[in-house]
């Protein structure tokens, strides 16, 4: 189990962290969210043992997380930091042999996650002849190396187009599969939705919105009904008590209502109109609650 409590880190007068806490358990997936500046690699950065909180502590499986735990931890960084001039088989026995895997080990692993990823002809090519994209799959297999009981992952799926990202997904939730814990960060919030149970979202270093994402989107209380009819009343619909919101899409119009107790009162409304073919009530994405959260912040 990782154990984060109460944690604060400053560079200088720059609060970068500021009393965070939560709990990964194995086999759950968590998501450290936040905008650019937000604190989310200073918060990997402490997790890895790489620099030290200012206050607070960090525990993996009960002892305070060290250096020394980068056997257990894989990690994969937002930056391409790859040594490029080398093999991608020589970064491997290189970048596997400091987290003390085994040559024959990371042959093997190797060769497997080549194959898995479709890119076992690149293994003895230098790693900067490489595409972008398959240079990412590289650093993610550099993480994999040592079958970690934590993998850190900032921004995995960026610059990755859906196959590959598909690809990365299933190769996480095998992970999660075998108990390990995971930790990403990721602006795709569609992914953050579909892929943890549990968020923080940090802004400028602060917790401003963690917890289960169901419950979030329960304490939100904001719903969105999208509406499809051949005449749509707008100035009917803007009468209605509780509608905060109306945004006329290409096919659809949006109808924000501020909580699910107003809906049966746009219903009411809306069947009267002729030809309705859509009445929809969605949840609200994660990511129309972290611009309001973090919005609100930023004018608080
Ligand atoms: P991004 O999404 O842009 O990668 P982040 O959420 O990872 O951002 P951090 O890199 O943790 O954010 O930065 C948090 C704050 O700490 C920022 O204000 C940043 O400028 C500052 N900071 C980060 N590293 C250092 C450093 N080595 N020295 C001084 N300030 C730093």
């Amino acid at each position: 189990m990782l154990e984060v409590k109460n944690v604060s880190m400053s560079y200088g007068e720059v609060k970068a962290v500021q009393n965070i806490s939560f709990t990964l358990k194995p086999g759950e997936i968590f998501g450290l969210l936040g905008t650019n500046g937000a604190g989310k690699t200073t918060t990997f950065r402490m997790i890895m043992g790489l620099i030290q909180p200012k206050s607070g502590m960090i525990t993996l499986n009960g002892h305070q997380v060290s250096y020394d735990d980068v056997n257990d931890i894989g990690y994969m960084i937002e930056e391409r930091s790859l040594l490029t001039k080398i093999t991608v088989k020589d970064l491997m026995f290189y970048l596997g042999q400091l987290k003390d895997v085994l040559k024959d080990d990371i042959e093997k692993r190797l060769d497997y996650w080549l194959d898995r990823f479709n890119i076992t002809e690149y293994k003895n090519k230098k790693v900067k002849e490489l595409s972008k994209g398959n240079q990412q799959k590289i650093q993610f297999i550099a993480a994999l190396i040592n079958n970690p009981k934590l993998l850190i992952l900032d921004e995995p799926f960026s610059g990755l187009d859906p196959i590959n990202t598909e690809l990365f997904v299933r190769t996480i939730r095998d992970f999660q599969k075998q108990g390990a814990m995971v930790i990403f960060s990721s602006h795709q919030l569609d992914h953050v939705e579909s892929f943890c149970e549990k968020i923080i979202v940090l802004e400028k270093g602060q917790v401003i919105l963690e917890g289960p994402i169901q419950q979030i989107k329960e304490a939100y209380q904001k719903l969105n009904i999208k509406i499809k009819a051949k005449h749509m009343d707008l100035s009917s619909l803007k009468a209605v008590n509780g509608v905060i919101n109306i945004e006329e899409q290409p096919n659809a119009t949006m109808v924000k209502v501020a909580s699910k107790a107003y809906v049966k009162d746009v219903f009411d409304v809306v069947k009267n109109y002729e030809d309705v073919m859509t009445f929809d009530v969605l949840e609200p994405p994660l990511s129309e609650i972290f611009i309001d959260k973090v919005t609100k912040h930023e004018k608080a």
